[in-house]
C-alpha cells in the first residue's frame, strides 16, 4: 500500500500522525501552569523561536541535510516560563514565521516541519513534567529541562531520517547516529544557556535586560560563524568545481562533471547547461545530468519561448529560484516538460553576452527546497562557468560539436559497408542534376547481383558482406570521377551518370560494368561467380523527377533479371504495365487461398523396365474463372515472394496424402506413392514436421508413402535447423528426393552425410540426351553415382521414346514425362492407374 502512494501523500500522512500525537500530549499537560509570578508572554517566546529559526546551520551528510538551531533556549524559556499549550502555539508561529517567509517552503514541506516540532517540543513538556523538580533554581530543575530539550532534539532527528526514508525509499539508520550526536552537543549547548536566562528571570525578570547585551552578542556571532561556514561551503564548492573544469581536455566531460558537483552540492535531481549560439541562431548544445549522476547527455536542441524567456530575465540579474506552483504559463511547460518542481536559475553571463543557461532542478528530500545560499552558490558557480566558457573553450565546445555533426551527416548519407552513396545522397544528387537547366540527359543504372543470395546462404553473411564491398570496388573502377556509385541496400546498386552524352554513352558503362563483374571474386579464400542484371533509364531535366527514374530504371533491371539475367535492358513505358500485372497477381493469389482456387494434378512416375505406375508428383494448378487453369510457373514464384507458398503447400501436400490413402485403399497394386514438391520457406516454419506428422496422422498414411522434394539450394542453405528438420522427417519413414539434379549451385559433398532416397535427373538434361552429347553424359553420371550411392534415380521430363531408350541403357528404372502422361486431374489419374498399373504404359500416350 505505501509504494503506491506519491512521496508527497506520504509526508501529508507522517505529518497527521505526528500532528495527532503533539495534540494528544498536549491536551493531557493543558492544566499544568509555572509557578504565579514567572510567567513569560507567548508572543516573547515566538518572537525568540523566530529569531532561533533565523540563524539556522545545515550539517551537510551525504548528500542529506540537518539543520541546527538555537530553538531550545528559547523551548527552555518556555518550559520553565510558560505552560505547554502556550510553549507549542508559541513554537508553531515563530517557526511558521521563519520557514515561511524566510525559506519560502512549500505547504507541505512546511506542515511537516511544524509538525515535528510540535512533536519534539510536546514530548519535552511531557517528560519535564513528569520530573518533580520544575525551577531553574534547582539542579533537579536544570537536568529537567536540559534532558527536555535533548529529547525534543532526537524527536526532531528521528522524525526527518523516517521522513527521508520513507520519501526516498530506503532506511537511513547510519546517518542517524552521527546528526543524533552533532544535534545532542548543540542542544544541550543551547539549554545551558536557556537554563541561565530562566534562571535570571525567576530571580529578578528585570535582570534579563543585563542578559540582552551578551544574548545579542552571542547571536551575532552565532550568525557570523553561520555565514563563515556557509562561505566556507561555497568556496570549497567553488574551488572544486574550477578543478573539475580543468582536469579534462574534453569540455564535454568536465561540464558534465561539474553539473554533478552541483547536483551533489545543492542537493538536487538533476542540473543543465543550455549553451547559445553566436548571433541569434534558434539552435543550442544541451548538457543534462539526472538522478545521482544516473543520466548524461549532451544534444542539440532548438530554443523555445520558455528558453528565450528565461533567457531574458537572466541578461537581467542574478541567479533565481523557480517553483512550477509559482511560474508564469511561458515559462511553466519547460519545468513540467523536465519533471521540474523546483528549481534554480541562473544566467551565463560573459562580457559579450549571456552565452547560456544554467538550470539546477528539483531538491531531494520533501522538507526542504533551494534556499537563498544554494541561489548564491549557483549564481557564483554560473559566473565562474561562463568565465571558463568564454576564455577558448566555447570555441572549442563548438568546433566538437560541429565535428559530431558532420559525421553523422557523413553516417547519414553513406553506407557503412561499401562507403557508396546510400539511397537518400543518389536520390538528391538526381534530382538536382535533373533540376540544372539546359543540360542532356541524365542517365540512371540500377544493378542488382544475380546470385548473391546463393553466396550469402551457402557461405555465410560475413562472405555476402565481403562480396558486396568488393562489387563496390569493381563499381567505382567502371566510373568517371563525376558519376555517383550508391549501394541501394541488400544486393542492389545504383549509379548516376550526371552527363552521359546519350544512350550509347550508358549502354557501353552497363557493358564495362557487366564484363567486370563476371570475372570471378575472390571471397574467404574460394572463388564466387556473380552476375548482374542492369536496367538503363535516361531522363530530360524538367520532365522527370528522381523517384520516377530510379522506379524506371528499378523497372528495366526487372526485366533484364526475367529475361535471363546477366544482361542489361532499356527501360520502355510497356515495362511498367508488367509490374502492374505482376502486381494485380500478387493481390488475386491472395484471394484465391481465401477463395480455394487450387487443385492437384497427379503426373504418374513410371518404372521404365516394366512400364508400371508406382508413384505421382503432386503439381499445384490454380484455377481462375477468367484465365482458366494456370501453372505453377506463373505463381509459385510470386507464392514464395509473399509467404502464400506456406498455405498452399499445406493445402497440397494434405490434398495429395488424402488421395493417395484412397489409391492405397483401392484396387490399384502396388500401393502409389506420393511425391511433394517443397519450397524452401515451407520449411522454415518451426513447427514444420509437427504439420506434417499431423497430416499424415489425419489421412492415416504411412509416412513411408511420403516423398518431398527439396532443391539442391534448399540443401545449401547453411541453416541447420532446416537440415535438422528434414533429418527429424526422415527418421518418421518420410522419404526425401533431390528435384532438378544438376542444375543448382551443386557442391555434391551433401550428398555424402545427407541421407536422400530419390536423385531426380533435371529434365534439361533430358532433352539433351541424342542432340546434346554433353547433356547424355551428364544424365548418365548422375545414374551411376545414384547406382554407387544406393540412391533411386528418376529421369523428368521424358518426352519421346529415344530418351526412353537411352535412360534404360544407362540403367535408369524410373521416368515421368510427358511420353507416358503429363499430370492429369485426381479422377483421371485414378482410372489411368487402375487400368494399366499391371500393364507397359502405351508409349506415346497422353
Ligand atoms: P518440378 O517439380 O520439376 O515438376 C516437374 C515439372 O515438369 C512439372 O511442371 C511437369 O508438368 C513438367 N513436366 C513433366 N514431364 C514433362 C515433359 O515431358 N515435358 C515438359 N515440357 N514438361 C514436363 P509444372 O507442373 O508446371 O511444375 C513446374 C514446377 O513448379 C515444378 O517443377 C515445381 O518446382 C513447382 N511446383 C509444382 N507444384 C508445386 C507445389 O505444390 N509446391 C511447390 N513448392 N512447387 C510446386
Ligand atoms: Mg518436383
Ligand atoms: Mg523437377
Amino acid at each position: 500500500m505505501a509504494k503506491r502512494l506519491s512521496p508527497k501523500t506520504r509526508v501529508w500522512l507522517l505529518t497527521l500522525l505526528g500532528s495527532i500525537g503533539a495534540a494528544s500530549i498536549v491536551v493531557r499537560l493543558a492544566h499544568h501552569a509555572p509557578p504565579a509570578g514567572h510567567h513569560l508572554p507567548w508572543w516573547i517566546l515566538a518572537a525568540l523561536f523566530l529569531v532561533a529559526e533565523l540563524c539556522v546551520v545545515h550539517i551537510h551528510l551525504r548528500g542529506d541535510a540537518h539543520s541546527f538551531s538555537l530553538s531550545e533556549v528559547p523551548l527552555v524559556l518556555g518550559l520553565f516560563c510558560s505552560d505547554p499549550v502556550q510553549l507549542v502555539t508559541a513554537q508553531a508561529v515563530g517557526a511558521a514565521l521563519a520557514l515561511a517567509i524566510h525559506r519560502r517552503q512549500a505547504v507541505h514541506k512546511l506542515a511537516f516541519n511544524l509538525a515535528q516540532f510540535a512533536l519534539g517540543t510536546s514530548t519535552a513538556a511531557w517528560l519535564f513534567y513528569a520530573l518533580p523538580q520544575r525551577t531553574p533554581l534547582e539542579p533537579g530543575g536544570w537536568l529537567a529541562a536540559g534532558g527536555a530539550a535533548l529529547l525534543s532534539a532526537l524527536v526532531g532527528v528521528v522524525a526527518i531520517t523516517t521522513v527521508i526514508s520513507i520519501v526516498q525509499g530506503r532506511l537511513q539508520v547510519e546517518r542517524l547516529s552521527t546528526v543524533a550526536t552533532l544535534v545532542g552537543i548543540g542542544a544541550a549547548t543551547n539549554a545551558s544557556l536557556g537554563v541561565l536566562a530562566a534562571w535570571v528571570a525567576w530571580r529578578d525578570p528585570l535582570a534579563l535586560w543585563l542578559l540582552a547585551l551578551p544574548g545579542a552578542t552571542l547571536l551575532l556571532a552565532y550568525r557570523a560563524f553561520v555565514i563563515q561556514r556557509q562561505r566556507l561551503d561555497g568556496l570549497r564548492f567553488i574551488q572544486e568545481s574550477t578543478r573539475i573544469l580543468h582536469a579534462s581536455p574534453e569540455l564535454d566531460q568536465s561540464v558534465l562533471a561539474v553539473l554533478q558537483h552541483a547536483c551533489e552540492m545543492v542537493r538536487a535531481e538533476t542540473a543543465e547547461i543550455i549553451l547559445f549560439s553566436p548571433g541569434d541562431d534558434p539552435n543550442a548544445v544541451r548538457w543534462r545530468v539526472g538522478t545521482e549522476g544516473s543520466v548524461q547527455t549532451m544534444e542539440s536542441i532548438v530554443l523555445g519561448a520558455a528558453e528565450l524567456s528565461l533567457a531574458a530575465s537572466a541578461v537581467r540579474g542574478e541567479a533565481t529560484a523557480l517553483t512550477t506552483a509559482r511560474e508564469d504559463s511561458t515559462i511553466r511547460p519547460l519545468l513540467e516538460r523536465r519533471g521540474i518542481r523546483d528549481a534554480v536559475v541562473a544566467g551565463l553571463q560573459a562580457e559579450r553576452g549571456l552565452l547560456g543557461l544554467m538550470i539546477i532542478g528539483n531538491r531531494m528530500g520533501e522538507i526542504s527546497t533551494f534556499d537563498r545560499q544554494d541561489v548564491r552558490l549557483i549564481d557564483t558557480l554560473a559566473r565562474h562557468l561562463a568565465v571558463a566558457l568564454q576564455n577558448g573553450q566555447l570555441e572549442r565546445s563548438l568546433a566538437q560539436l560541429r565535428a559530431l555533426q558532420d559525421r553523422l551527416s557523413e553516417q547519414a548519407f553513406h553506407d557503412a559497408l561499401t562507403g557508396l552513396a546510400n539511397r537518400t545522397l543518389l536520390t538528391d544528387r538526381v534530382e538536382h542534376t535533373l533540376q540544372r537547366r539546359g543540360s542532356d540527359p541524365v542517365g540512371v543504372l540500377f544493378i542488382d547481383l544475380d546470385d548473391f543470395k546463393t553466396v550469402n546462404d551457402s557461405m555465410g553473411h560475413a562472405a555476402g558482406d565481403e562480396l558486396l564491398a568488393a562489387v563496390a570496388g569493381r563499381l567505382r573502377g567502371c566510373l568517371r570521377p563525376s558519376d555517383t556509385p550508391a549501394r541501394l541496400g541488400g544486393d542492389e546498386f545504383a549509379v548516376l551518370l550526371e552527363d552521359p552524352g546519350g544512350l550509347g554513352e550508358a549502354m557501353t558503362v552497363a557493358e564495362r560494368i557487366l564484363d567486370s563483374l563476371a570475372s570471378p571474386f575472390y571471397v574467404h579464400s574460394s572463388s564466387v561467380h556473380v552476375g548482374a542484371s542492369i536496367g538503363i533509364a535516361m531522363g530530360v531535366p524538367g520532365e522527370k523527377r528522381a523517384d520516377d527514374l530510379l522506379s524506371d530504371a528499378d523497372l528495366a533491371m526487372y526485366t533484364a533479371k526475367l529475361s535471363g539475367k546477366g544482361n542489361f535492358e532499356i527501360f520502355q513505358p510497356r515495362m511498367r504495365e508488367a509490374v502492374q500485372h505482376r502486381h494485380a497477381m500478387k493481390s488475386r493469389l491472395k484471394q484465391a487461398v481465401v477463395d480455394d482456387e487450387f487443385v492437384v494434378h497427379y503426373q504418374p512416375i513410371v518404372e521404365l523396365g516394366a512400364r508400371r505406375i508406382v508413384g505421382a508428383e503432386a503439381l499445384v494448378r490454380w484455377q481462375t474463372s477468367t484465365e482458366g487453369l494456370l501453372f505453377p510457373d506463373t505463381f509459385v514464384p510470386l507464392a514464395e515472394e509473399t509467404g502464400l507458398i506456406n498455405e498452399i503447400g499445406a493445402f497440397v501436400l494434405g490434398r495429395a496424402c488424402r488421395d493417395a490413402r484412397r489409391w492405397q485403399q483401392g484396387a490399384m497394386a502396388p500401393p502409389i506413392g506420393i511425391s511433394v514438391n517443397l519450397s524452401p520457406r515451407q520449411l522454415t516454419d518451426p513447427d514444420f514436421v509437427g504439420k506434417v506428422t499431423e497430416t499424415l496422422r489425419q489421412c492415416s498414411l504411412p509416412a513411408t508413402s511420403l516423398m518431398l522434394e527439396i532443391t539442391e539450394t534448399t540443401l545449401m542453405r547453411d541453416d541447420a535447423d532446416n537440415v535438422e528438420k528434414l533429418q527429424e522427417l526422415r527418421r518418421l519413414g518420410v522419404r526425401l528426393a533431390i528435384d532438378d539434379f544438376g542444375t543448382g549451385y551443386s557442391s555434391m559433398s551433401y550428398l555424402r552425410h545427407f541421407p536422400i532416397d530419390v536423385l531426380k535427373v533435371a529434365k534439361p538434361f533430358v532433352d539433351g540426351i541424342g542432340t546434346h552429347a554433353a547433356d547424355a553424359a551428364f544424365a548418365e553420371a548422375i545414374v551411376r553415382m545414384g547406382q554407387s550411392l544406393g540412391v533411386q534415380v528418376v529421369a523428368e521430363g521424358i518426352s519421346d521414346p529415344a530418351q526412353l531408350t537411352s535412360l534404360q541403357s544407362m540403367g535408369c528404372q524410373l521416368g515421368q514425362g510427358f511420353l507416358f502422361s503429363p499430370a492429369l486431374d485426381a479422377s483421371a489419374f485414378a482410372r489411368l492407374a487402375l487400368s494399366k498399373t499391371a500393364e507397359p504404359v502405351v508409349v506415346g500416350g497422353r
